[in-house]
């Protein structure tokens, strides 16, 4: 299973290998889309490969479950529909009602509305904290706080949390901690072995990395825990299909070196925003000024392809930056190869306007993608002159 490369194989290694075993009927090297529902058993209850239903499992969802298990350095990988879908099996399963979770103030929009408009009308309370602040974290807990969600770096904010100093805060209060990994990705940060119990991702952003699929899924440091969110994941239903599930193993054999080009491009572009006259502000871990760059260089490989900027001239100046852009693409999302510029506030989050977890309106957030760095340098030159 994964745990041969988990502690033997370099991460690039891992990638390319784990779950990835040549099908034992053909020797074919990339596993086969199983695009089956169900197995035949050689007498009642007889499984021929421990098969039977491929909503309970389908081969080549394993294929990417184990990878996805050794990639983050869990005992259970588990693939779901979309990030979403896992994340609403990840607060069923450790969720009553009554009980208590914290989330931060800088999140996914859809993160916050699944929470907050979903889950609190099943009396599932929540109280937002600002996570890079250990203060703000403890003073947030109550006696029934079952989980700290943490997500680092933010979005669209790109604010960094300690993950090893939260993880002793939930240690310690009994609570477990969550981190939605989808800005870093594994090959950049690995919330388990800073005290992580369960990582959760959009495979649909840089793990997929093309732009072409929408996926999610978890990964839990204890083989328990791991087995009652595969309860769950059988139970609710929301798993990813075999295509989707292939595809997903495709993108992520090249994960590290498309992280390493996003890094090294938008640290280029977030560099030359700062020196911008039309630009006030630049959000980005790796820039020294960045209140969370140490913690970052510390727990991050490298600082990652996202980037957010306010522009001058207010909300207005920012929409027009977004619609000017030529070589970045204006969209949704992120992750992909190409390169994306949007309005958070009109787009992503627009379902937080009025919350504690509203965005700037001249916010322009980027996802820099791996395309010739002169080519996105100049483009956003002349969307901003
Ligand atoms: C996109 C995203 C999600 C949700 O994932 P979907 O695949 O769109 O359901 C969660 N967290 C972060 C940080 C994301 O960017």
């Amino acid at each position: 299973m994964s745990d041969q490369y988990t502690n033997e194989r370099g991460f690039e290694t891992i990638a390319i290998h784990a779950g990835n075993t040549a099908d034992p009927l053909t020797g074919s090297v990339v596993p086969p889309i199983y695009q089956v529902s169900t197995y035949k058993q050689d007498a009642v209850g007889r499984l021929r490969g421990g098969y039977e239903y491929s909503r309970s499992a389908n081969p080549t969802r394993t294929a990417l479950e184990e990878n996805l298990a050794a990639l983050e350095g869990g005992r259970r990988g588990l693939a779901f529909a979309s990030g979403l879908a896992a994340e609403d099996c990840l607060l069923r399963t450790l969720l009553v009602p009554g009980d208590h979770i914290v989330i931060p103030n800088d999140a996914y929009g859809g993160t916050f509305r699944l929470f907050a408009k979903v889950f609190q009308r099943w009396g599932v309370e929540y109280s937002i904290a600002d996570t890079s602040n250990p203060a703000s974290v403890r003073a947030a807990l109550t006696h029934r706080t079952k989980i700290i969600w943490v997500e680092t770096p933010s979005n669209p904010l790109l604010g960094i949390t300690d993950i090893a100093q939260v993880a002793d805060i939930a240690r310690a209060s009994g609570a477990k901690l969550v981190v939605d990994n989808t800005f870093a990705s594994p090959y950049l940060q690995q919330p388990l072995a800073l005290g992580a119990d369960v990582v959760l991702h959009s495979l649909t952003k840089y793990m997929g990395g093309h732009s072409d699929v929408v996926g999610g899924a978890l990964v839990a440091a204890d083989a328990e825990l791991g087995e009652e969110l595969a309860f769950h994941q059988n139970g609710m239903g929301a798993i990813a299909g075999p295509f989707d599930s292939w595809i997903v193993l495709r993108g992520i054999k090249t994960l590290p070196v498309r992280m390493d080009r996003h890094s090294v491009n938008a640290a280029l572009v977030a560099e030359m925003l700062t020196m911008h006259p039309n630009v006030t502000r630049v959000f980005y871990p790796g820039l020294p000024e960045h209140p969370g760059h140490e913690i970052a260089a510390k727990q991050m490989k490298d600082f990652g392809g996202m980037v957010s900027f306010q522009v001058a001239g207010g909300e207005q100046a920012a929409v027009e930056v977004c619609n000017r852009a030529q070589v970045f693409t204006l969209g949704e999302s992120l992750g992909g190869v190409e390169s994306l510029i949007e309005h958070p506030g009109r787009m992503t989050h627009a379902s937080v306007a009025g919350s504690a977890l509203e965005v700037p309106s001249d916010l322009v957030r980027l996802s820099v993608g791996i395309e010739s760095v002169e080519d996105l340098l100049g483009d956003l030159q002349q969307a901003l002159s």
